[in-house]
């Protein structure tokens, strides 16, 4: 990972890569040079521009962020949201209900077994 940080920052302090032979408006490609200067200067100003410890913080963060994956996926088991295919499920049971087509406890009522005759 340390080495594509460097690799990457050796990218930033290029210039960015000419306009091509492609017609387009000068305007835009202005924009977008524009746009990456802005970019790179934001990522010059980030506390590991200059760091030695470049290598080992990467990793911090790097460690951090599979951790914050696996914890909103925890949360979304605890939070019972983790089958979605059950909540759909649900929602379709909770409006054939309302419609009287099939009772609390999933039992087909009467509208239900007509629905069905007409399928
Ligand atoms: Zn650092």
């Amino acid at each position: 990972m340390a080495k594509e940080y460097f690799d990457y920052k050796g990218q930033l302090s290029v210039a960015p890569p000419s306009f091509g032979g492609k017609k387009k408006s000068k305007q835009k490609l202005q924009i977008s040079v524009n746009k990456r200067d802005e970019i790179i200067n934001q990522i010059r100003k980030t506390k590991c521009w200059n760091c030695e410890q470049v290598s080992y913080h990467l990793t911090q963060l790097e460690v951090q962020d599979k951790n914050r994956t696996i914890m909103q996926e925890l949360d979304k088991v605890l939070q019972g949201n983790v089958d979605e295919k059950e909540a759909d499920f649900n929602n379709r049971n909770a409006i054939l209900t309302q419609y009287k087509i099939i009772d609390d406890d999933l039992n087909i009522l009467f509208k239900g077994k007509v629905a069905m005759q007409a399928c």
